[in-house]
């Protein structure tokens, strides 16, 4: 066995494989998807085996939750994941048929028939192996090997899917488990920006970005990569890149820290929407308080994010914790469920917030930035409620609709607007 895979690593670095990903707009319709089988042929021609994998067309994957909601406000996870995967089973054998169409040997294979096991959670799968006896097969027969995205197969052959935006995550751990020398992340921006530029005017592209740095993004909210692609990728040091599937620009690179331009303290933005917080009252000061409270929590399931503990006096303590505005009206009724055990005096909800975050690997060794982040903002009268910080990280909860001035100031601020700009922000 180890011999095969030894094997095996040589033929994939032998073989060149490039993994091409295209997401759902650059899918969105029938005109897109030829386009889509254009850059393929492009890259067969350099000489280059292909395994390309795809996400569901345009709004595909809304439009089906949307069916689902029509039926049922909390459908079962499973059946959930059953429907969302059609969406992609769609792309794939459309896509296959129109490389044929051009004259190449194509193959649509659904996540379980590529090999890809998850496990057993639904939903939000995690990818746990990937058996790729089959891909070989295939690659070596001289087939593009078209794979669905966001989905895998789980223990007792359950149909699963990896959490919105997770095609990126099938495409990095596919690259990964055949050692390609590229995966490639296709989208309707041609890299990875500063922040959002739908969302700030002056956002400018990157050249190059760190795996620290885009994993942080990640988490923080931007919406380019699913988090899980770039844990992946830095953890089997995937080279990746984001570009343009409208244009031949040259992206983005995510790299390893060490090949990088050392010292810049920001290096980008990120943000989240919909951001709720929950304020305990009068709680007892006890040291069991804190453990009770986030254990009750943890036990339903929800997720929270930034806390805040603040002792009044030797009695009494509250707590603030903030989480997603979908998860809020679970976290009401576990907190109100669990009152007596818990013995808070009163709970109060703040909602219409939103978490700016500035994110940089120089800020280790840059005492200032957070002083910097602060003053910026509190220049723009932009009341700061809760702050939370790592090496690389500083974020801020703020009221929602003070966020657009928040990053334009931010990002002026620390200098990004200055960052030279070879090409335009969005495609089309
Ligand atoms: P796809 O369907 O190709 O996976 P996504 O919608 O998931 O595309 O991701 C692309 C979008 O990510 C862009 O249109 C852009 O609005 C958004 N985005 C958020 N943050 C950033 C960022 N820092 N750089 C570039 N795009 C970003
Ligand atoms: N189609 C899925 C989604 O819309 C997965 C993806 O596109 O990455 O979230
Ligand atoms: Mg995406």
């Amino acid at each position: 066995v180890k011999d095969k895979a030894v094997n095996q690593e040589k033929r994939g670095q032998q073989m060149g494989i490039v993994v091409m990903k295209f997401g759902g707009t650059s899918v969105g319709s029938i005109e897109r998807i030829k386009k889509v089988a254009e850059r393929i042929t492009d890259k067969l021609s350099e000489g280059e085996q292909v395994v390309v994998v795809v996400s569901a067309m345009g709004k595909m994957t809304d439009h089906l939750l949307g069916l689902a909601q029509q039926i049922s406000k909390r459908p079962k996870k499973r059946e959930l994941d059953m429907l969302l995967s059609t969406g992609e089973q769609q792309t794939i054998a459309l896509l296959a048929m129109e490389l044929e169409e051009r004259g190449h040997l194509a193959m649509s294979l659904t996540g379980w028939q590529a090999g890809i096991w998850t496990e057993q959670v639904y939903g939000n799968a995690r990818i746990e192996d990937i058996k790729t006896g089959r891909l070989w097969r295939h690659l070596s027969e001289g087939h593009v090997v078209v794979v669905a995205g966001f989905q895998g197969m789980a223990p007792d052959q359950e149909i699963t899917t990896l959490g919105r935006g997770g095609s990126d995550t099938s495409a990095v751990t596919l690259a990964a488990a055949l050692k390609a020398s590229l995966c490639e992340i296709y989208t309707d921006v041609d890299g990875v920006y500063t922040v959002d530029p739908r969302v700030v005017e002056n956002a400018r592209k990157l050249k190059e970005i760190s795996y620290d740095e885009m994993l942080e993004l990640a988490y923080l909210g931007a919406g380019i990569l699913h988090p899980r692609a770039v844990e992946n990728a830095k953890k089997y040091a995937v080279p990746l890149t984001v570009r343009s599937s409208f244009d031949t620009t040259s992206g983005t690179v995510i790299m390893g820290e060490a090949h990088l331009e050392k010292g810049v303290a920001v290096r980008g933005l990120a943000f989240e929407q919909k951001v709720v917080k929950v304020t305990l009252l009068g709680l007892s000061n006890d040291i069991y308080t804190l453990s009770t409270v986030f254990q009750v929590l943890a036990e339903s399931h929800i997720n929270v994010d930034v806390i805040i503990q603040n002792a009044l006096d030797e009695q009494q303590t509250s707590i603030s914790f903030t989480l997603a505005e979908d998860g809020l009206e679970d976290a009401l009724e576990v907190m109100n469920n669990n009152k007596t055990q818990l013995k808070f005096r009163e709970l109060n909800v703040e909602v219409d917030l939103a978490k700016v975050s500035i994110v940089g690997s120089g800020m280790v060794s840059n005492p200032g930035v957070a002083a910097m982040m602060f003053r910026t903002l509190s220049d723009e009268e932009i009341k700061v409620k809760m702050v939370s910080t790592s090496e690389i990280k500083v974020s801020t909860i703020i009221a929602s609709d003070q966020l657009t001035r928040a990053l334009n100031a931010l990002h002026h601020a620390f200098q990004l607007d200055d960052i030279s700009e070879d090409s335009s922000a969005v495609a089309e």
